[in-house]
């Protein structure tokens, strides 16, 4: 029997562990995922938070509800990857050996850079980022109170998840604020470290004329060096400035320090280096890599964690039987994008090309906001679709 080990309970691992136990035995394979969270929150509706579009205790349950029957759960930190060892140290349970290890630790913040962010976040009322948990349901109550003023949503690096959120943010902002009556008395401000707003065609023409129509000034190459938050600037490394009133700033992404420590593993930020079709590992073939924790060329995001699960599941009962998997991700993902209230686009693509056309809907509204979520719990997660 072989024993699969899968580190990270986040989306990417749940939905891999509970689809892999539905279709292979406990007499075929041994799963065990460890974590370190007590809780798992489901990270893509934290925008919906902000706007009022989801109550908070929808978005979390208790980790060890989330699997089947026949996976170990241990909760713990993992703290050392020997991957010529075939093992897994941790901090309470001792050294676990693995056949095959599936890394999906997912990505962490760096609250260090730019310059004022992190203090600025623990202390300003002006400097917000929803991209935690915590932070959206402050940012809702302060958006809820805003007057008027200039709001600048702003990305501090790429990549980062969901890349398609900050977007959502300043749009949505730009028309609550029209639905509050004080439009006129805002301006709205989205800046990104790359030369476009969004990576490819149809969307990115798209986004910009949708900016146009609502008075988004969009700009482009800017990366912010520096949070003043007394002063309420943002500036960048250019020596660009923007005045702010409330300031919504994704931080820097990076892997986890187990992964980057890996020798032969991780990359120097922090991702596993791996094979974008085949999600192994580029020195060891018997470590996969899914989710967040990947250095896949393609958006971080849920769709393509359940994807890329789905794949893995398939490689993995082909390696069971014997035979040479065929399986393989093509980099598919989908990214939602509330435009206004009541209006989704989705911005589907894979490596090569784009899957969908760049429309707005009312039906795409009614499946992000509400259906995705319990689909996420009742389906995704179970390894049912
Ligand atoms: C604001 C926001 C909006 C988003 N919107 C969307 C969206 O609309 N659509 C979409 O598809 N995606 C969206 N996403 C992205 C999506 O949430 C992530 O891509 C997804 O959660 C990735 O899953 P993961 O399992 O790879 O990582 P995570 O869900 O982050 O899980 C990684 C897990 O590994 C654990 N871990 C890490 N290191 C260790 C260790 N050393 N020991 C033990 N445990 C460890 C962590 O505790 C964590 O639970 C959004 C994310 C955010 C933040």
């Amino acid at each position: 029997m072989k024993h699969i080990v899968i580190l990270g309970a986040g989306s990417a691992g749940v939905m891999f562990a509970n689809r892999l136990r539905r279709e292979v035995s406990e007499s075929e394979v041994e799963i065990t995922i460890i974590e370190r969270k007590e809780m798992h929150f489901y990270q893509p509706a934290y925008t919906l938070i902000v706007f009022g579009l989801e109550e908070p205790e929808n978005l979390m349950r208790p980790t060890k509800d989330l699997f089947y029957d026949g996976i170990n759960l241990i909760i713990d930190e993992a703290t050392k990857i020997d991957a010529e060892k075939s093992t897994i140290s941790t901090a309470k349970n001792g050294d676990i050996s693995y056949d095959y290890l599936v890394i999906a630790t997912g990505a962490k913040f760096n609250f260090d850079e730019p310059e004022g962010m992190k203090e600025g976040l623990e202390k300003a009322e002006n400097v917000h980022t929803f991209y935690t948990f915590e932070g959206a349901l402050k940012l809702r109550e302060a958006l809820n109170n805003f007057e008027g003023g200039t709001i600048i949503s702003s990305v501090a690096e790429m990549p980062i998840k969901c890349p398609a959120a900050p977007m959502k943010f300043i749009m949505m902002a730009e028309d609550m604020m029209r639905e509050k009556g004080i439009r006129n008395k805002c301006k709205f401000i989205f800046t990104i470290t790359l030369p476009a707003v969004f990576s490819r065609e149809p969307y990115v023409g798209k986004l910009n004329s949708l900016f146009k129509a609502k008075g988004i000034e969009a700009i482009p190459n800017f990366a912010p060096s520096q949070v003043d938050y007394n002063n309420g600037v943002l500036k960048d490394y250019s020596g660009k400035e923007l005045k702010f009133d409330l300031l919504s700033i994704v931080p820097p992404h990076e892997g986890d320090q187990v992964v980057e420590n890996a020798e032969g593993v991780g990359n120097p930020a922090g991702y596993v280096a791996c094979d974008k079709n085949h999600m192994y590992s580029l020195n060891y073939k018997n470590i996969y890599s899914i989710g967040d924790a990947t250095d896949f060329p393609t958006s971080k995001t849920a769709s393509g964690a359940r994807k890329q699960a789905k794949v893995l599941v398939d490689r993995v009962k082909s390696i069971l039987k014997g035979e040479e998997p065929k399986a393989t991700y093509d980099g598919e993902i989908i990214c939602p994008m509330l435009t206004r209230n009541k209006r989704v686009l989705f911005a589907h693509f894979n490596y090569t090309e784009s899957l969908s056309p760049a429309i707005e809907s009312y039906m795409n509204w009614v499946l992000k906001v509400h259906m995705l979520r319990p689909m996420y719990w009742n389906l995704m997660l179970k390894g049912l679709m």
